[in-house]
């Protein structure tokens, strides 16, 4: 296994080598001073970067990557997204947050696709059926429970029998599924370098540009290799690098996922893909797999986890082959072109940080597997509460915060151990 490093992964992310070449900003240089430094040019600081130059446009900002855009893992997820969260495991214990959170993902979403639509960014977006399709008892009995509460809270849904999953989406592997129709796909890296791409002008951007040191003594200096930054107000939309600068140490780990995409397939193959034209396939399982139809051709698988750095790039592409062959048995001989992983900030009760770290320094992250509309929302939210805007309590409130998590060496013990047992828990889910 190779460490946690903070912006090059072990292969380039597929979605961003289907896209055509993108010259990135230039690295920063020399000596700057601004208002606003926003540190990560993830979904995250996009959109805090934007939403603050929405409210304050004579504030000069600077956006710092330590990558290039659609590099990170932005640009490296399976691209699901929707109006509406609601855990793996729904139950009517736990409905209440759903209902509590919901205005706040519409206004993360509406505001994420008004902008795709404004600016014309051709990611794919799109309303997809999206499916959570179980392949055990344990997935099963929680996709029952899950529908039986979404029909109370009288969201739009539909419990798939084996034959209709296979006649939708090609495998007879999934028991059945919770198809939710409110749901969309789209292509990640094309997103996050769209939403970069079409920021004011008068924001700054610049890439390969890794924020090394933090400092204050009166404004906020950081350092980076030949250049340096001074700033009323930071923004860390590091993700999982935040503990890089000393905080949330014991409230996060960064955990690494893997995902795959098909070569294109022959007309013959992709035909037998199933009759929906978009779909994705979700776990019931937080170690399950996800999968999806990628364009009219080609498919991807998401799976395997690891901790605090990535597997070996030959365990991924077997691990995912297998997964990949086991769903679709008849497209065995189909390869996967594009193998990759990404990092995600784990939170040991799934909860993100939002919020003041400290005298102009904000934060936002701990999205887990749902950063699109999650790190947007609190981008954009983070703006408003740098510069005075808006009531939040009632985010706060929805979101919760991030439990304590062991010191290490307890912490990567206790994470195998728990880890290994999910996966025995999980099963075919995997
Ligand atoms: C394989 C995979 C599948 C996923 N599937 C989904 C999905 O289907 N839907 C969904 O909503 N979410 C999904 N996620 C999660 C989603 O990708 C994350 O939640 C999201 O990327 C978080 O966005 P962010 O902007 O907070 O952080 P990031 O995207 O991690 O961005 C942080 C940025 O900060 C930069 N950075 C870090 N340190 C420094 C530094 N010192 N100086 C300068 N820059 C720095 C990094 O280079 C990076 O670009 C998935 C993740 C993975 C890995």
């Amino acid at each position: 296994m190779t460490r946690s490093k903070v912006h090059d992964f072990n292969a380039p992310s597929g979605w961003n080598a289907m896209l055509p070449p993108r010259r990135p900003n230039p690295p920063i240089a020399g000596t700057h001073r601004v208002k606003y430094a926003v540190v990560g040019a993830g979904y995250t600081g996009a959109a805090a970067a934007r939403r603050l130059h929405e409210l304050d446009p004579a504030g000069d900002i600077v956006l710092l990557d330590a990558g290039t855009v659609g590099e990170g893992s932005s640009g490296r997820n399976s691209g699901f997204t929707r109006p509406l969260e609601f855990p793996m495991e729904l139950t009517r214990a736990n409905a209440g947050r759903v209902g509590k959170i919901k205005p706040y993902y519409e206004e993360g979403f509406y505001w994420l696709k008004d902008i795709v639509e404004r600016h014309a960014i051709e990611c794919g977006l799109v309303r997809a059926g999206v499916i959570r399709g179980a392949a055990t008892d344990l997935g099963e009995s929680r996709i029952r429970t899950a529908g039986k509460v979404l029909d109370e809270l009288g969201y739009e849904h539909q419990i798939l029998t084996r034959e209709e999953m296979n006649e939708r989406v090609a495998t007879r592997y999934y028991r059945c599924g919770l198809l939710v129709t409110d749901s969309y796909l789209l292509q990640p890296a094309a997103l996050i370098r769209g939403l970069v791409d079409s920021l004011p002008k008068a924001i700054q951007v610049h890439e390969r540009s890794m924020v090394r040191k933090l400092s204050r003594s009166g404004t906020w200096r950081l350092e980076l290799d030949g250049a340096a930054v001074e700033a009323d107000f930071v923004v860390l939309a590091t993700n999982a690098y935040v503990k890089h600068f000393g905080y949330l140490v014991d409230r996060t780990v960064a955990t690494y996922t893997y995902a795959g995409i098909t070569e294109a397939m022959t007309p013959e193959d992709a035909a037998r893909c199933g009759s929906m034209e978009h779909w994705g396939i979700l776990p019931p399982h937080k170690m399950g797999t996800t999968c999806r139809r990628v364009g009219q051709n080609r498919l991807m698988v998401r799976s395997l986890a690891s901790y605090e750095g990535e597997l070996r790039p030959d365990v991924v592409k077997a691990g995912l082959t297998d997964i990949f062959r086991a769903r679709w048995p008849h497209l065995a001989h189909v390869r996967l072109e594009h193998v990759w992983g990404g990092a995600t900030a784990f939170t040991m009760n799934g909860a993100p940080w939002w919020g003041k770290f400290d005298e102009g320094l904000y934060s936002a992250g701990g999205c887990n597997g749902a950063g699109i509309t999650k790190g947007t929302l609190l981008g954009k939210r983070l703006a408003e509460l740098m510069t005075g805007s808006g009531e939040h309590g009632g985010l706060v409130e929805a979101i919760g915060e991030p439990s304590w998590i062991a010191p290490e060496p307890f912490r990567r013990i206790g994470y195998h151990v728990i880890a290994r047992k999910e996966r025995k828990m999980a099963g075919a889910e995997r």
